[in-house]
C-alpha cells in the first residue's frame, strides 16, 4: 500500500469490511496477498491461477453484493462500501477483483426487475460452498454501444420462452451458472421490446461459444454465448409483477451500468494505486528513468501527478457512491466517473510506462499488465467516448448545473451515516442506453 494515498478514513472503512468479511469466514489481507501473487500467471494464462481464495472464503465472496434480507453482509450494502472494497482489490489484481464469485453484474436487474419470490431464488442459490458466478448478457456481436438495438430474440410459447441469439463479450460468461440475458420480443420496438432472462447456464440449447484472447483484464475470461432454440420457463422472465403495459426492462439494464462504473472506476483506481506504489518501489531501489535526462525535479512532477489523478479519480468515485447510496445519483454521475477514473488509468499507467522504461518494466511487469487493463477498462460497462457523449447529451437537456457533481441534498460528507441496502440504493438510473 501508499500511506500518503491511503487516508486514514479509508483505512478505518476498509478494516471495518475487513472485520465483517472476517466474521463470516474470509481473510481480506490473505485474500489479496494470494491475488497479487498469482496475478503474473493468471495475467499470462487468462485463468484464476490458484485460486486465490480458500475453501473457508468461498461463502462469503458468493454472497457478495447479496441483500441482506438474503443473506448478504450488512457492512457490504452501501456502494460506499463496495467501493471501498473494489479499490482495495482492484490494487492486488484489478483483473482478478472483477473475476472473484459472487452475483456480480446480475445484481442489479435481480433487484430492480424480478419479483420478491425470483429475487429469493437467484440470491439463495449463491448461498453454497463451492464459487458461483452471475453475469449479465447485453452486448451482441454488431451492437455493443447501440444496446437497444439488440437481435437476440425471445419468443413466446406454449410452455414459456425460447431465446436464440449470440452475445458477446460477457465478463466471467465462461465460469458463469446464471446468466442474466437481455432479449427483444420484437425487434421494432426498441429499448421497450427488451426483456430481461434469467438464464441457467445448463439450459439445452446454451453454450459458451468462445472465450476471446484479451489485451487486458484478462482473468475475467470474456465469452462469446449462444443461444439456440435456448428454451426456458415462463418464471424466467424478470418481472415484478406491477409492470406498465409498456414493460421496460431496460431500466434494468441501466441500473447495473448506473451501479457498476462507479465500482469500475474504484477498480481503477485501486490498480493505479499499485502502479504508483510500484513505480516508486522501483526508483527507491535505484532504478533510472528510461528517459536518463530526466532531473529529479521532473520525476517528481510526474509522481505528484499520477497521485493528483489518483486523488481525483477517487473523490469523484467516492462522491457518486455516496449519492447514490441516498438515491442522489443520475446516470450522469456515474458516467462522469467512468469517464474520468478510465482517462486517469490511461494517463498514469502511461506514464509509469514512460518513466521507469523496459527497465523498469522488466523488474515490475505490473506496470505493463496495468497498461493492458486501463484499455480494456475504458471500453467495459460502455466506451469512454459514450460516457462522453451521455454527459453532454444531458448537459445540453438540463437547466440546471449538471457538471456540479457535489449537488445533493445534504452536500457530501466522507462516510455515509447509515448505509442503506444495496436493493434500496440506485433507484436513480435515468438513462436508457450506452448509447441514449
Ligand atoms: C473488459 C470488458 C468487459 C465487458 N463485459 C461485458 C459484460 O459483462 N456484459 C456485456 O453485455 N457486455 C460487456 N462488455 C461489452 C462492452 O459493453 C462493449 O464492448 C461496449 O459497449 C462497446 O461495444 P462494442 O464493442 O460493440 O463497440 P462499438 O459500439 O462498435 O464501438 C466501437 C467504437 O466506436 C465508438 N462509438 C460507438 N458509437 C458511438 C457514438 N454514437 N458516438 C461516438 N463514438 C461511438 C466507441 O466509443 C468505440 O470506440 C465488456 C467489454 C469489455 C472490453
Amino acid at each position: 500500500m501508499t500511506p500518503h494515498l491511503h487516508t486514514s478514513q479509508q483505512a478505518h472503512a476498509i478494516a471495518d469490511i475487513s472485520t465483517a468479511l472476517a466474521d463470516r469466514g474470509l481473510d481480506l489481507d490473505l485474500l489479496a496477498t494470494r491475488m497479487r501473487t498469482v496475478s503474473p500467471e493468471s495475467d499470462a494464462t487468462g485463468e484464476i491461477v490458484g485460486p486465490p481464495w480458500g475453501a473457508d472464503d468461498v461463502s462469503a465472496l458468493n454472497m457478495n453484493l447479496v441483500p441482506t434480507r438474503y443473506g448478504g453482509c450488512p457492512a457490504l450494502q452501501s456502494l460506499v462500501a463496495q467501493a471501498t472494497l473494489m479499490a482495495f482489490l482492484g490494487e492486488a489484481d484489478a483483473s482478478l477483483a472483477l473475476a472473484l464469485p459472487g452475483p456480480g453484474l446480475a445484481m442489479p436487474p435481480v433487484v430492480a426487475l424480478a419479483s420478491t419470490q425470483q429475487q429469493a431464488r437467484f440470491f439463495q442459490r449463491f448461498q453454497s460452498g463451492a464459487p458461483l458466478w452471475g453475469a449479465f448478457a447485453i452486448t451482441e456481436p454488431d451492437y455493443g454501444s447501440d444496446a437497444t438495438a439488440m437481435r437476440t430474440r425471445a419468443r413466446k410459447t406454449g410452455r414459456g420462452w425460447v431465446l436464440n441469439g449470440t452475445k458477446c463479450f460477457i465478463t466471467n460468461g465462461a465460469r458463469a451458472d446464471c446468466v442474466i440475458t437481455f432479449a427483444t420480443i420484437n425487434s421494432q420496438m426498441g429499448r421497450y421490446g427488451i426483456r430481461a432472462f434469467l438464464v441457467d447456464c445448463n439450459t439445452p440449447g446454451f453454450t459458451v461459444s468462445r472465450i476471446e484472447r484479451m489485451a487486458g483484464l484478462r482473468a475475467t475470461q470474456l465469452a462469446a454465448l449462444s443461444y439456440a432454440d435456448c428454451e426456458l420457463t415462463d418464471d424466467a422472465l424478470l418481472a415484478r409483477g406491477d409492470e406498465k403495459p409498456l414493460d421496460d426492462a431496460f431500466s434494468g439494464a441501466q441500473r447495473s451500468w448506473d451501479y457498476f462504473r462507479p465500482l469500475l472506476s474504484a477498480v481503477m483506481v485501486g490498480a493505479c494505486r499499485r502502479v504508483r506504489a510500484d513505480l516508486v518501489a522501483w526508483l527507491d531501489a535505484g532504478g533510472t528513468p528510461a528517459d536518463r535526462h530526466r532531473s529529479v525535479a521532473s520525476v517528481e512532477a510526474s509522481l505528484l501527478d499520477i497521485d493528483r489523478q489518483i486523488a481525483a479519480a477517487w473523490l469523484l468515485c467516492h462522491c457518486t457512491a455516496w449519492k447514490a447510496d441516498r438515491g442522489a445519483a443520475t446516470s450522469m454521475d456515474s458516467s462522469m466517473t467512468k469517464a474520468f477514473a478510465s482517462r486517469m488509468a490511461a494517463r498514469v499507467t502511461r506514464a509509469a510506462m514512460d518513466l521507469a522504461g523496459i527497465d523498469g518494466i522488466t523488474a515490475f511487469p505490473s506496470l505493463e499488465q496495468a497498461y493492458r487493463d486501463a484499455k480494456a477498462f475504458d471500453i467495459m460497462e460502455g466506451t469512454g467516448d459514450l460516457q462522453r457523449l451521455m454527459i453532454a447529451r444531458a448537459a445540453q437537456r438540463s437547466t440546471s448545473r449538471p457538471w456540479d457533481i457535489t449537488a445533493s441534498p445534504a452536500g457530501c460528507p466522507a462516510q455515509p451515516d447509515s448505509p442503506p441496502d444495496v436493493d434500496n440504493a440506485h433507484r436513480s438510473g435515468q438513462e436508457t442506453s450506452h448509447d441514449t
